[in-house]
């Protein structure tokens, strides 16, 4: 599963094109190619993060304490819909380096601050600019999150000129409305848009207060294996079996779910329990961390805590724990792989897989553990103990740092974004 396996402790990886050729003790080398030393490191595969809206780069740490309806007021409306092309271009960069720094790979955009084909080309510039894999799931203008109304006049365009600007690691998806955020009508126009252009699905549902999504969309007879279901907290079991049937997926954004009050404990659980593919997202980098090594750990201890409230509640300590630190790892590379349609692809270190990985250094004090170096890593690990990033066989981080010249453009872009976006503000 996650390599090295645990008792081979010593191994080359051999990358050409992108793809991982060879895996194996002192691979033969041929001379001329590069090679990188993590000796004393952790490989692990990079994580994929299956709900990020990256235009929110810019506005890290903008936001706390507030529900839902008044974040999206002050976030989306408030700094997102005023954004000029240039912010989106840099927002979604920084947003990526992000990413990258903690160890992201492959990252699904769901990208609804685009208000016109410019916006739409920043967007798609900032990623492939970047280096990060991504599937872009189209979203519309902040205001109007998830009307497609825009994407449709440009889809068809965008389908053939992107893909091929990000040399196949930018695939495309439709992030719309659902039934949460729209009528029933524009439900039904916005799924026959997407499967019309063949493009995956991801909606909004399960939050608390907001009922009866998958319910209404089985009523309509929309369920489909292109749908992914992000923060599903609150669904019914009848809900959840639906959706197995369907050959639907589900993201839980733990930290966003759990302290923005969208449900009680996130869907990993439920989701797990029905065999439905499942993986985790940062979603907003203005309300939370940009890294999945915390959402995994919060998963850990609210997955304990649900399971552990029965025998507690009867005055008894926990006869037994479910799930251990090897399901998250899990959870954080498969099953995102699964959740973003590249299941045979990315997720997992293997011969036939994309060459994106990470590595993670285990010097520092708080991760020289004793005898498990992949739980240490899952127990303490944090973006600055990423040591090396390695996407589609392109080195994007090295010695802790983000290598490049895009690193340094993007911090630049960012600053004069921020000041934008304050000067607008005053
Ligand atoms: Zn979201």
């Amino acid at each position: 599963m996650l390599f090295p396996d645990l008792t081979s402790r010593r191994a080359d990886i051999a990358i050409r094109d992108g793809i991982i050729t060879e895996i194996g003790v002192q691979l033969a080398k041929s001379g001329d190619e590069q090679t990188v030393d993590v000796s004393g490191h952790l490989v692990l595969p990079g994580f994929v993060d299956t709900h990020r809206h990256m235009w929110l780069g810019v506005l890290s740490a903008s936001s706390s304490g507030v529900p839902l309806f008044p974040y999206v007021q002050q976030i989306n409306e408030g700094h997102g819909d005023p954004f000029t092309t240039e912010d989106v271009y840099a927002g979604v960069l920084w947003g990526a380096l992000q990413a990258i720094h903690a160890g992201v790979t492959t990252v699904a955009d769901w990208a609804h601050n685009l208000g016109s084909p410019a916006d739409i080309d920043a967007n798609m510039r900032a990623l492939v600019d970047s280096g990060i894999r991504a599937r872009v799931y189209f979203g519309g203008k902040a205001s109007s999150s998830g009307d497609p109304g825009l994407f449709e006049g440009h889809a068809r365009e965008m389908l053939t000129s992107h893909t091929a600007a990000g040399s196949g690691r930018i695939g495309l998806g439709l992030g719309l409305r659902g039934p949460s955020m729209s009528s029933p009508e524009e439900t039904e126009r916005d799924f026959a848009l997407a499967r019309d252009m063949g493009l995956p699905i991801s909606i909004h549902a399960g939050m608390a207060g907001l009922p009866g999504a998958v319910e209404q969309l089985h009523q309509q007879g929309l369920l489909g294996a292109d749908v992914n279901y992000v923060h599903a907290n609150e669904f019914t079991q009848r809900e959840w079996e639906l959706i197995a049937q369907s050959g639907g997926t589900v993201t839980a954004t733990p930290t966003v779910d759990l302290t923005m009050g969208l449900g009680v404990h996130p869907a990993t659980g439920p989701a797990l329990s029905h065999g439905i593919p499942v993986g985790l997202g940062a979603d907003t980098v203005a309300y939370g961390p940009s890294d999945l090594f915390g959402e995994m750990r919060l998963v850990l201890a609210t997955e304990r805590a649900r399971a552990n409230a029965a025998p507690i509640a009867r005055g008894e300590m926990p006869g037994e724990l479910v799930y251990g630190h090897l399901d998250l790892l899990d959870v954080a590379t498969r099953g995102g792989a699964r959740v973003v349609g590249l299941p045979d692809l990315a997720g997992e270190i293997a011969v036939g897989r994309y060459a994106d990985l990470i590595t993670v250094d285990l010097d520092a004090p708080h991760l020289d553990g004793f005898d498990d170096p992949v739980l240490a890593a899952f127990l303490s690990a944090g973006p600055s103990d990423v040591d090396t990033v390695v996407i589609d066989g392109r080195v994007l981080k090295r010695g802790g740092k983000l290598s490049g010249a895009v690193a340094e453009r993007a911090r630049e872009l960012m600053r004069a974004s921020r000041d934008r976006i304050k000067a607008r503000r005053t």
